[in-house]
């Protein structure tokens, strides 16, 4: 069994991520660590730790307490709010991650997961099917550390043989933690607006179109990349990862065969030009290849699970509170 420490485990992905690894290893094996106590289920469904991804001894004394082999780092700032705090953004997103690579170069870890992100993609990348390979111009500062990152993985995997994995998500979408200060958060809040009766006003233009992933998808590419044998694993970079296109309006039709009365408005803010920036659909068929990656979920089946789940959770916390 892997020893797996999941940094950055009370967020959007890392919390999702530390539920299904736990299934999977043991609850044992599987150490949930942040900066914070914000996610309070994360903090009480197992071993849980404190630690800061810019501080190297933070992480290492907790590789060395757990005997940890695998890290997850999933601690990040996100677009939107990395474009108010570029310096943050950078410092956060890089150091963590050559505090993550030093410690596998230097034999302590083993195996490493790091996301990127659609983000490395920029306005001269090709916007349509955008392949594996291609001309990649960032215009965010989260971009910038993603792109930066990407080149820092597959240098530490060809220059000193660290075991690296990464994937490209796109926008991820979920019901049960909220997301964390991106471009796509849009693709979440629709869903809780409309849950609780009220109309929602989209920070994107109604034909915006990128691309999206319903959580379930992102953590099986996730689990699936991580288990495959390292010959199949011929990208250290990133791989580029797909599974649905569609714009706020796309997703408000879907919304409305399910709850007619919803209404969208729209009022773009500084949000709309970083989604500008980016493709709409993407060329994912090198993981389809690799390690035989397919996604489960189009937009009528997300939306169904989405207003399903958001139904019950709001059902609960009214019988609760
Ligand atoms: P999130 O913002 O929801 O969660 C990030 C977590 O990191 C938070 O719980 C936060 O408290 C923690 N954190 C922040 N600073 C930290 C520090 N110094 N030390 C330890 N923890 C710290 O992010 P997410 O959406 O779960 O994203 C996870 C990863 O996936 C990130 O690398 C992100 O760039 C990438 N990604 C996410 C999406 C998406 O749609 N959510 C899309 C593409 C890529």
């Amino acid at each position: 069994m892997p020893r797996i420490l999941i940094i950055g485990a009370g967020g959007q992905i890392g919390s999702e991520l530390t539920n299904t690894l736990r299934k999977l290893h043991g609850q044992e094996n599987v150490i949930a660590s942040d900066i914070g106590y914000h996610n309070t289920y994360i903090v009480n469904s197992g071993i849980f730790e404190i630690v800061d991804a810019q501080d190297y001894d933070s992480i290492k004394t907790c590789i060395d307490k757990h005997q940890i082999d695998t890290v997850y780092l999933m601690a990040a700032m996100l677009s939107a709010t990395g474009e108010k705090f570029p310096m943050k953004a950078w410092d956060l997103n890089i150091n963590s991650l050559f505090h993550v690579l030093n410690l596998a170069k230097d034999g302590i870890i083993k195996q490493i997961f790091w996301p990127s992100s659609i983000a490395v993609f920029g306005p001269t990348t090709p916007v349509l099917n955008t392949p594996q390979h291609t001309v990649a111009e960032p215009t965010t500062v989260y971009g910038i550390t993603k792109q930066v990152g990407e080149r820092w993985c597959e240098y530490y995997h060809n220059k000193y043989g660290v075991d690296v994995r990464s994937l490209r998500y796109p926008g991820i979408i979920s019901w049960k933690t909220m997301p964390g200060g991106g471009t796509t958060d849009y693709a979440v809040e629709i869903y809780h607006k409309a849950v609780i009766g009220k109309r929602y006003e989209c920070f994107l233009s109604e034909n915006t179109k990128l691309p999206m992933m319903f959580m379930d998808d992102a953590i099986e590419a996730t689990v699936k990349l991580m288990q495959a044998s390292s010959e199949a694993v011929k990208i250290r970079s990133s791989y580029n990862l797909a599974a649905i296109s569609f714009t706020p309006k796309d997703i408000s039709e879907a919304i409305q065969k399910h709850i007619p009365d919803f209404k969208i408005t729209y009022k773009p803010d500084s949000r709309q030009e970083i989604a500008n920036s980016w493709p709409q659909s993407i060329d994912d068929s090198s993981a389809r290849m690799d390690w035989n990656w397919s996604h489960n979920f189009d937009v009528d089946k997300m939306t169904e699970e989405m207003i399903t789940q958001l139904r019950n959770k709001y059902k609960d916390s009214t019988t609760t509170n």
